[in-house]
């Protein structure tokens, strides 16, 4: 029932912009990625990384093919898109609220649930269970999500991707804004907790977060100047 059950992405001739008449960031970008396949972007700032992620789902304004699983993004309702595939974008923005409402807005998910992707996420590594400004589900956050820092919130879209059990992840690494250790238990939430049939690109700015992945993505001013194993770069 839920679509994409594979998470196979096609992208052919791919171009995008940020707004109707703008320059394009990407250039005619064709690739493929199977399900259950573990990608890596990389590229110099400005080169278009986060712009990708953004264009697959229509975030911005795009020309080309973009399908998962044989179907067109074009033909589908952007809401139904963007539920089913999970992007963790470089800041995720949080709504004012509590924990839960961020991680389950429709209320369908009971404690357990939410407590275990929050776990399994590495929310709860990152805290000691007797530190009495621990986070929990009743925490409340405040507009944009600024009382928690970017990698917390990263982990909470992170654990969101788990709950709503997303075949495609995207990930767009923070960049300074986020230390080692945080990095470090992301990474290992990804390596450990997903299941091996989702899809998952990651977009780093350390060469070491992705010498693992199945494929590695170069990119440079918008377009792709290598796609191979890292064993062949
Ligand atoms: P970084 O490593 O710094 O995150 P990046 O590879 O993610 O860089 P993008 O943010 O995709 O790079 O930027 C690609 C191009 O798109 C750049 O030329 C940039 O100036 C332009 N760009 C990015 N965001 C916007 C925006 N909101 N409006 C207009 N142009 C933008
Ligand atoms: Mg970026």
């Amino acid at each position: 029932a839920y679509w994409p059950s594979s998470g196979e992405l096609v992208v052919e001739n791919l171009s995008a912009r940020y707004s109707a008449n703008g320059p394009k960031v990407l250039h005619d970008i064709s690739f493929r990625i199977k399900s259950g396949e573990r990608v890596g972007v990389v590229g110099r700032t400005g080169s278009g990384k986060s712009s990708l992620t953004l264009s697959l789902l229509r975030c911005i304004y795009t020309e080309g093919n973009v399908q998962y699983d044989g179907i067109p993004t074009a033909s589908v309702n952007l809401d139904a898109l963007r539920s089913s595939i999970t992007i963790i974008p470089q800041v995720p923005e949080l709504l004012s609220g509590t924990l839960r409402q961020n991680l389950d807005p429709f209320s369908q998910y009971d404690d357990a649930t939410l407590n275990d992707a929050l776990r399994a996420a590495g929310l709860f590594s990152l805290q000691s269970s007797d530190d009495e400004s621990r986070i929990t589900l009743d925490s409340s956050i405040s507009s944009g999500g600024s009382n928690l820092s970017v990698g917390q919130r990263q982990i909470l879209a992170l654990a969101r991707a788990i709950v709503r059990g997303s075949k495609l992840l995207i990930l767009d690494e923070a960049t300074s804004a986020i230390d080692y250790k945080t990095d470090s238990v992301i990474q290992s939430s990804l390596r450990n907790e997903l299941g091996g049939d989702v899809t998952l690109i990651t977009v780093a700015h350390r060469l070491q977060t992705i010498m693992d992945a199945d494929k590695i993505m170069v990119l440079d001013a918008g377009r792709i100047v290598e796609f191979d194993s890292p064993k062949e770069l």
